[in-house]
């Protein structure tokens, strides 16, 4: 690792100004940031620390709305009762990632912001990596590409992005409230990741001197009715091959309304609006789930050792809108 410089910030403004002074990368649990520099991938000069800052590491419940304060450890966010009964999805897809060390470290502003687990990328520089090395090739796409994405590629880059919290959120239609130099500003979650194109390196719209300060998910009945379903090569302590977020509005077992986000293929969380239209008014049974199930992955388009993802990515949609209307069933 590198030497770097080490500020704590009291304020959110003092952080950003920092930012924006230094070139200063923000520490907040630090859990993907001192692994990145540990392999060089990141090499800041500046750190500004600002998990001292108050206020943002509570869960206010409002009528309509859960508000998460960005410093907001993933553990407690996971075993917070409101979160357990309001929003399932919420709470599973934390529970499910990382380990149990990790999740009491992690924030889930910093959640938000980790960074791909592609293997060329952070065991490189020997590698061509045009998010690490903007310009010199992508190696995922003539070689190991089983982890990779389906969705959203492009020839530039590949890279899944690997949370699970996010797609929880996107299925939600949750929005960061984000601090600038300009004041604040909200960004919708499903917005805050940017494809790849051609800048890989460039991954969500935050500009370098901005602060997700809170988290903001709109949960009525149908946050109730939720779950987030992972499917992994073991069942912890590991990435997802694929997950889907599913909530569910159903009406005597026919569908009002339905959310479905991926995750764990594609190059930033993926709604699938297609496949929530097609169950609208329908009643549901497995045959109507696997067919949404199959219509989320119609523009899927695999690699050489990712192929098995298209069907298993069905399997697991099919299976989390049962598992939803369970839950819808029972209340
Ligand atoms: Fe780099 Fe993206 Fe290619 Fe991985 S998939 S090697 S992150 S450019």
């Amino acid at each position: 690792m590198r030497a770097f410089s080490y500020t704590r910030a009291t304020s959110p403004e003092a952080a950003i100004a920092s930012q924006a002074a230094t070139g200063a990368r923000i520490l907040a649990g630090g859990t993907t940031l001192y692994d990145l520099m540990k392999l060089d991938v990141e090499s800041p000069s500046h750190l500004v620390d600002v998990t001292r800052i108050s206020g943002l590491s509570d869960i206010q419940i409002e009528r309509d709305e859960l508000v998460f304060g960005a410093l907001t450890r993933m553990s407690d966010a996971a075993a917070h009762p409101a979160v357990l009964q309001r929003a399932p999805v919420l709470a599973e897809s934390l529970s499910k990632a990382a380990s149990q060390q990790l999740r009491n470290m992690a924030t889930l502003g910093g959640n938000l912001l980790q960074r791909t687990r592609c293997a060329y990328f952070r065991n490189g520089p020997e590698y061509p990596c045009n998010k690490r090395t903007p310009g010199s090739g992508c190696a995922a796409i003539a070689g190991l590409d089983r982890g990779h994405a389906l969705l959203g590629g492009s020839s530039s880059c590949i890279a899944v992005y690997p949370g699970d919290w996010a797609v929880a959120l996107v299925a939600l239609d949750a929005t960061v409230d984000v601090l600038g130099p300009g004041g604040m500003r909200s960004v919708p979650v499903a917005e805050l990741h940017r494809l790849p194109g051609e800048t890989p390196h460039l991954e969500t719209v935050l500009s370098p001197d901005e602060m997700i300060l809170r988290i903001r998910v709109p949960v009525g009945q149908i946050g109730q009715t939720s779950t987030y379903h992972k499917i992994r090569d073991r069942e912890s302590y590991a990435f997802a091959l694929v997950s889907a977020a599913v909530a569910l509005e159903l009406d005597d077992g026919v569908v009002r309304q339905a959310r479905i986000a991926l995750g764990g293929v594609a190059t930033r969380p993926w709604r699938v609006p297609a496949a929530e239209a097609v169950l609208a008014g329908r009643r549901l049974d497995r045959a109507a789930a696997l067919e949404a199930g199959r219509l989320a992955f119609t523009d899927a388009r695999p690699g050489r050792h990712n192929g098995f993802k298209v069907a298993l990515g069905a399997e697991a949609v099919a299976d989390a809108l049962m598992i939803a209307a369970e839950r819808s069933m029972r209340r």
